[in-house]
C-alpha cells in the first residue's frame, strides 16, 4: 500500500493525524498534513483507510499494491 496526500486540498482538520498518528502528522506552522509513512505496513491499513474516509477534504489517496 502506498499513500499520497494532496496538501493543496488539505484544510488542516487533523483527522488523519488523530486517527493514524504513526502515518500522518500535521505541520505545526502550515497546519496541513505531513505524510510520515508513505508506505505503511499492512497492519496500519485499517487506520489509514479510516483516516482517508474521515478526511473532510478528500486529500488522502490510498494506492493499493497490485499483487
Ligand atoms: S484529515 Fe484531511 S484535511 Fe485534515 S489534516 Fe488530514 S489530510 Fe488535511
Amino acid at each position: 500500500m502506498r499513500i499520497e496526500v494532496d496538501t493543496g486540498r488539505c484544510c488542516g482538520a487533523g483527522m488523519c493525524a488523530l486517527t493514524a498518528p504513526a502515518v500522518f502528522d500535521q505541520d505545526e506552522e502550515a497546519g496541513t498534513v505531513l505524510l510520515l509513512t508513505p508506505e505503511p505496513l499492512a497492519s496500519q491499513f485499517a487506520a489509514v483507510q479510516e483516516a482517508a474516509q474521515l478526511c473532510p477534504a478528500g486529500a488522502i489517496t490510498i494506492l493499493e499494491d497490485k499483487a
